[in-house]
Formats: C-alpha cells, structure tokens, sequence
C-alpha cells in the first residue's frame, strides 16, 4: 500500500499525459495561399485551426476561423488575399513539443485562449510542424482518464 489519496494517484496519471499520446494530424496551408483556399481547407479537412509555413515547410502563422471570418466581411475578393496577410504571425505563435506534459499544452490553450497548438520540432530551418494539440484533444484525454480509454 503506498498510502497514496485516490487524488494523488489521479494527479500522478494526469502528469504522465505526454502531448505525444493524443496528437492529432497538423492541417498545414502554404503562406501564399489565398484566404478563400484557406477557407475551403478549414471545410474539407474538419479542423478550427490551420498552420501556416514557408517554402521549407517551417512554421510562419496560425490561422483561426476568426481570423478567416474577418477577412471576409470586407469587400475585397478572398481569391486575392494570401493567408499570410491575416495570419497570426511568429514569434507570437505559441508552440508545444512531443515530450511536453499535456496538462502543459492544456495550460497553455486556457491562458492565452486559443483553441489548438502546433506541436514542433526544432530543425536548423525553423520550427517543423509535426501535431497539433486542440481543446478536443484534452476532452478526449479527460473522457479516457475515467473510462479507461473505452470511450
Ligand atoms: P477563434 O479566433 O476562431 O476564436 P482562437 O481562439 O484559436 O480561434 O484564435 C484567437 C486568435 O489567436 C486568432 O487570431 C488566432 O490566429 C490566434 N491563435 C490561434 N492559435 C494560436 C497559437 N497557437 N499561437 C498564437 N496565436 C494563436
């Protein structure tokens, strides 16, 4: 018997979530893209939040459906926008990694209220893309913790 409270055996658990566990697949667009490809994108691949990256496939941006939406309620044609003039841009990206704790990634997603990470690797060429991290990812995470993984 370790003596351990259910709670702390709980907290334990919780700690060992690595962000590499429950990534999901990175939806990326290139920087040259224009608003209405972005858009399609969002639609086809199912997802809230799309990276943005450079010829060498680095991390640029990140592009929301907000910030999609705002684009189009202007007047210009969206076939003439590149994503790169309305994406958030690096450095203020906010970023995990594989090995990360999830909770980590959790904290991360409540603190700077966003909706989803990219999960990085660092290369001599920038920030490679290789997950993404979104709040369903941690509902997922949070379902399984008391279920046991039968969802
Ligand atoms: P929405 O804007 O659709 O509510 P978010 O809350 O995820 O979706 O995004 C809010 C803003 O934060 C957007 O402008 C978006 O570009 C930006 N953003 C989203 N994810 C990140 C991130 N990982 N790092 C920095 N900024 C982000």
């Amino acid at each position: 018997f370790t003596g351990k409270t259910g709670s702390e055996l709980l907290t334990e658990k919780i700690k060992k979530f690595k962000v590499h566990e429950y990534q999901s697949v990175p939806i990326v667009v290139k920087e040259s893209v224009s608003v209405y490809d972005a858009i399609s994108a969002m639609f086809l691949e199912d997802v809230g939040t799309l990276f943005v990256v450079d010829n060498n496939a680095c991390l640029t941006g990140v592009l929301s459906r907000k910030d999609l939406l705002r684009a189009s309620i202007g007047k210009q044609d969206l076939n003439d926008i590149p994503v790169h003039i309305i994406m958030t841009r690096m450095p203020n990206i906010t970023v995990c990694r594989r090995e990360d704790p999830l909770l980590e990634a959790a904290k991360k997603l409540i603190y700077k209220q966003i909706d989803g990470l990219p999960v990085i690797k660092d290369t001599d060429a920038g920030l490679e893309i290789v997950g993404r991290i979104t709040k369903t990812t941690i509902t997922k995470a949070f379902v399984e913790l008391i279920t046991d993984g039968h969802v």
